[in-house]
């Protein structure tokens, strides 16, 4: 591979590694905002329940407070009973009588019902509590880790940057390398990558078959031959070809696998 060709291999894999620290870096606070999120959910599904069981207790003091003037009432009524001058005053009393027993009745079916209401508030509270809890841990250690990973990416990436200043710089110093660069710009913003590595007779980034000629021109490059300086461009992506001989095997590598490995070349 021509020295050009192999500096710009390293250039691609600084760039996707580049690109996968910072994608990392920004998918950090989102997924602290995200622990904010659940737990923010859970303190107001816990305050929801405390609500609740606060206003089942006062409807049940009320229902209470009721039953009691109804009993007294009622106790009012039948002294008056006795004390009652006719047969339609005494009917009169017993209707109301009657009339405050159905309240009566109705405040305690009701007391009973907030009662079965309150057993599942109360169980609703615990649940939340205990997600509270789980919650807040889980924010805690997430936003441990997003300070951990923001600190070590941004070392990392200002490190590559700077490697990546001083290819960029002696890639340009060569005869082809301005035009390679601006090429290698180019076809990386329009692609994602500018390059592209031709493994088994076709173009690893596109799948297309590279022509045998093309191919054997490739790959059996004499280095003091026509070709030995000639970047190849897939036909059929656009991506520059390169071709490396120590693997014949086609394998994914991903982007941490690949820096490493092209920075030792
Ligand atoms: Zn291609």
């Amino acid at each position: 591979m021509n020295a050009d060709l192999e500096n710009l291999v390293i250039l691609q894999a600084q760039d996707l590694e580049l690109k996968r620290l910072r994608e990392e870096l920004a998918e950090a606070p989102r997924r602290v905002a995200a622990c904010e999120a659940t737990l923010a959910k859970s303190e107001s599904a816990l305050a929801s329940a405390k609500a609740s069981l606060l206003k089942e207790e006062s409807l049940r003091k009320s229902h209470e407070l009721d039953i009691a003037s109804r009993r007294d009432k009622i106790a009012r009524l039948r002294k008056q009973m006795e004390t009652a001058a006719n047969a339609a005053q005494i009917a009169a009393l017993e209707h109301e009588i009657t009339f405050s027993e159905q309240v009566i009745s109705t405040a305690e079916d009701e007391e009973l019902a907030s009662l079965e209401r309150t057993d599942a508030f109360e169980t609703a509270r615990a649940a939340s509590i205990s997600a509270v809890e789980t919650n807040t841990a889980a924010l805690a250690t997430e936003r441990v880790r997003c300070a951990s990973l923001t600190a070590a990416h941004k070392s990392t990436i200002a490190g590559i940057e700077s490697e990546r200043a001083t290819l960029r710089a002696t890639i340009a110093a060569t005869d082809a390398g301005e035009s390679l660069l601006s090429s290698y710009d180019r076809i990386a913003k329009a692609k994602g990558t500018a390059l592209s590595e031709a493994i088994d007779h076709k173009c690893s980034a596109c799948q297309m078959m590279v022509r045998p000629q093309r191919w054997n021109d490739l790959t059996n490059r004499d280095p003091h031959g026509e070709f030995a300086n000639t970047v190849f461009h897939c036909e059929t992506c656009g991506r520059m070809l390169f071709y490396d001989p120590r693997r014949d095997a086609p394998v994914r590598w991903s982007p941490g696998d690949r820096l490493a490995a092209a920075s030792q070349s």
